[in-house]
C-alpha cells in the first residue's frame, strides 16, 4: 500500500467547523433537548453526572445549543459513526490517529464508556 505520494485534498481536519458527532436535525430537537437537559437521542431527562456532553452547536439562525446525550445513546450512536466513519475517510485509511473527526468522535465514545 502507498501512503507516501497522494495528498488527499479533502478539507484539513483543522477546517473542521462543526463537531463531528453527529445529531437529530435540530426541527426534530425540544428546547429541553438543544439546552441539554434531555438526551438528544432518547429525549430522556439526564442526570448531569452521568451524561456526555457533545459540544457546542450553532444552529442555523445563530441559536447557540449544548446538546448531550446519556451514555448508552452514546455509545451505540457514536460507535455506529465511527465504523461508517472510517469506512469512509481517507485520513483514517492513511493514518487514523491523525484524524480530527475520529479523535472526537473516540472521545465521545470514551466518555460514555467511562460514565
Ligand atoms: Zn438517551
Ligand atoms: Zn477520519
Amino acid at each position: 500500500m502507498s501512503t507516501t505520494t497522494d495528498n488527499p485534498t479533502l478539507a484539513p481536519p483543522t477546517g473542521i467547523k462543526e463537531a463531528p458527532v453527529q445529531l437529530p436535525p435540530v426541527g426534530e430537537l425540544t428546547e429541553a433537548q438543544l439546552r441539554g437537559h434531555r438526551c438528544v437521542w432518547c429525549a430522556n431527562p439526564l442526570d448531569p453526572a452521568r451524561c456526555v456532553d457533545l459540544g457546542e452547536r450553532i444552529a442555523e439562525d445563530g441559536y447557540r445549543c449544548f446538546p448531550r446525550a446519556c451514555t448508552i445513546r452514546t455509545v451505540a450512536m457514536v460507535h455506529a459513526q465511527l465504523v461508517e466513519h472510517s469506512a469512509t475517510c481517507e485520513q483514517c485509511a492513511d493514518d487514523d490517529t491523525l484524524c480530527a473527526e475520529t479523535a472526537e468522535l473516540r472521545r465521545a465514545l470514551r466518555d460514555g464508556r467511562r460514565l
